[in-house]
């Protein structure tokens, strides 16, 4: 359902991803993981368009996003706004509006962007607070409430606009210890109980081994070994990440 083509991504002289080659099949749970700066977070935000490739092609549920011969500036495909709508973001910053409700933030995105009736709208997001246990606090504005209620908050949003795909950016990250079970807990039943793709940035070894059908390991800019958890953590054919997980577990 994501394929990247020989995609580059460079800022001046740092290249940062360098021909990767990858894909997720769909409803797979794949797990990304790798030293900081090797260009993790990077191929997210080009699902996201948020930044844009030197070169390669990026495909989405068939569609191309990105197109990019090299040399060339990249420019959005003519069904990028459509593609983007099949992709849920929740980032390790929660991205929320600080002044609306958790109701009102969840509404947000199928009222404007679905153009979906307020009463639907509401109710939905009714549904998806209870799911990730926010059920009490649905007129609470994010500061009212802990990182951990913010983070599943941003779930629920991202849920809303029924992504075929799901990326989290190292959701835990920004947490406090003690809260940080509690998103993993949102994490762990979505992935269990819905058929969605999901591709998940994390430093979370031990969640990452339970629920990925898959993960992949990068460096410098490069999937350098990918393959069942219990294999990657157990028996990894490449140095470069046993001498990482070495150095994280
Ligand atoms: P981390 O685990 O620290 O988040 P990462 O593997 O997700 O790391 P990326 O965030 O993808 O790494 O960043 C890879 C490299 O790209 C880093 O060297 C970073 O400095 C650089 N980079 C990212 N965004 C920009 C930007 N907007 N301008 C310039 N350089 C950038």
């Amino acid at each position: 359902i994501i394929r990247f083509d020989n995609v580059s991504k460079s800022w001046g002289s740092n290249q940062v991803l360098k021909s990767l080659n990858f894909d997720v099949r769909p409803g797979e749970k794949v797990s990304i993981i790798g030293p900081s700066g090797s260009g993790k977070t990077t191929i997210l935000r080009i699902l996201m368009t948020l930044e844009t490739p030197t070169e390669g092609t990026v495909t989405v549920d068939g569609d191309v996003l990105w197109s990019v011969a090299d040399g060339e500036k990249a420019r959005e495909t003519r069904q990028l706004r459509q593609t983007r709508r099949k992709i849920g973001m929740v980032f390790q910053q929660f991205n929320l509006f600080p002044h609306m409700t958790s109701l009102e933030n969840v509404m947000e995105a199928p009222v404007h962007v679905l153009r979906m009736d307020r009463k639907e709208a509401r109710d939905r997001a009714a549904d998806l607070l209870n799911l990730v246990g926010l059920g009490k606090h649905m007129s609470h504005t994010p500061p009212q409430l802990s990182g951990g209620q913010q983070q599943r908050m941003a779930i629920a949003r991202a849920l809303a606009m029924r992504p075929k795909v799901m990326l989290f950016d190292e959701p835990t990250s920004a947490l406090d210890p003690e809260l940080i079970g509690e998103v993993l807990n949102v994490i762990r039943n979505l992935a269990h109980s819905t058929d969605m793709t999901m591709l998940m940035v994390t430093h979370e070894m031990r969640f990452a081994e339970e629920i990925s059908d898959r993960v992949v390991m990068f460096d410098h800019g490069r999937a350098v070994e990918s393959g069942p958890p219990e294999r990657i953590f157990k028996n990894p054919l490449e140095d470069r990440t046993r001498t990482f997980l070495r150095a994280v577990l």
